[in-house]
């Protein structure tokens, strides 16, 4: 499915502002209020718009930022990035080449980074790590490119997967659904 021109605006409007209410959107993007609506609902259905941030000022809690990055066996990177993402601390986690991994993870202070690194011994899977800490935020936003004529691959209502393939959409509740094939769809 590909975003329109008034998909975009919208967009544009609620990551720079994501308390508008519907009617003050439809007067910034000049279209009705249900269009908004549907097309809000739309693009949540379709899991592109995954929920509304509070955005703190982590600057100023003083709080600490370090970069990671892990280099383990290829074989083992899918279950460890599992794993790990599940501590609070850890903020974003990406997967790159070379059979490596990329950590961003905000502490309260430089003893619970040593806590921290002392606790990697509990994953036999890494190889060697490299850790930096972060000293100035110049700049930190979210992927921010939205552009007409993108095109959204849902992500399946049930199980969460990407929806690479045919998908099935459903209708339920007045909304679409979407799910990555019938087995997930045929599950409520
Ligand atoms: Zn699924």
């Amino acid at each position: 499915m590909k975003l329109d021109g008034t998909d975009i605006n919208i967009l544009k409007a609620l990551m720079d502002n994501g308390r508008l209410s519907f009617r003050q959107i439809a007067e910034q993007v000049k279209v009705s209020v249900p269009t908004v609506s549907s097309k809000i609902s739309n693009m949540e259905n379709l899991g592109l718009i995954r929920g509304y941030q509070v955005i703190l000022d982590t600057e100023g809690l003083g709080e600490l930022s370090v970069v990671l990055l892990i280099r383990a066996r290829p074989s083992d990177l899918e279950d460890l990035a599992e794993r790990m993402k599940l501590d609070d601390r850890v903020r974003s986690l990406y997967m790159l080449s070379s059979a490596r991994m990329m950590l961003m993870c905000t502490f309260i202070d430089p003893m619970q980074v040593n806590d921290y690194v002392r606790g990697l011994a509990n994953y036999p899977e890494i190889i060697d790590y490299h850790i930096s800490n972060i000293t100035k935020v110049v700049k930190e936003e979210q992927r921010p490119l939205v552009e007409e004529g993108i095109v959204i691959l849902p992500s399946c209502a049930r199980c969460g997967k990407r929806i690479t393939e045919h998908g099935v959409k459903v209708r339920r509740e007045g909304k679409n659904r979407f799910y990555c094939n019938d087995e997930c769809a045929g599950e409520v």
